[in-house]
């Protein structure tokens, strides 16, 4: 379960970021997952929380923004909708197939009191 060495990283990050500030916790972690990315939200949600026992984050949501999968057309160019992980251009059915966004995987905000 790769989702325990991802939320120690997100700790990592948030007492970074909360480091010398004056906050009292960190109510909310926003996250970008791509539609490809292998993170399990829950488990991910899971690890957090245990990992954040005791911390400055305990008890913080983790708010998780879905990136769908973007695909462009190696062919005629065409950007598409990558559903179903079909990898073949709707148009000229190329499967010259470069993906534009859903693998990422970001911390994108911090939301403190
Ligand atoms: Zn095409």
């Amino acid at each position: 379960m790769h989702e325990l060495s991802i939320a120690s990283n997100l700790m990592d990050i948030v007492k970074q970021a909360v480091d010398g500030q004056n906050v009292s916790r960190v109510t909310t972690l926003r996250i970008v997952i791509g539609e490809l990315s292998t993170v399990v939200p829950d488990c991910l949600a899971f690890a957090f929380e245990i990992m954040s026992k005791g911390t400055v984050a305990e008890g913080a949501h983790l708010d998780f923004e879905k990136k769908p999968l973007i695909g462009k057309c190696g062919d005629c160019g065409r950007e598409f909708r990558i559903q179903d992980f079909v990898f073949h251009c709707p148009d000229c059915d190329s499967p010259r197939v470069e993906i534009l966004s859903g693998k990422e995987f970001m911390l994108k905000s911090i939301e403190c009191e």
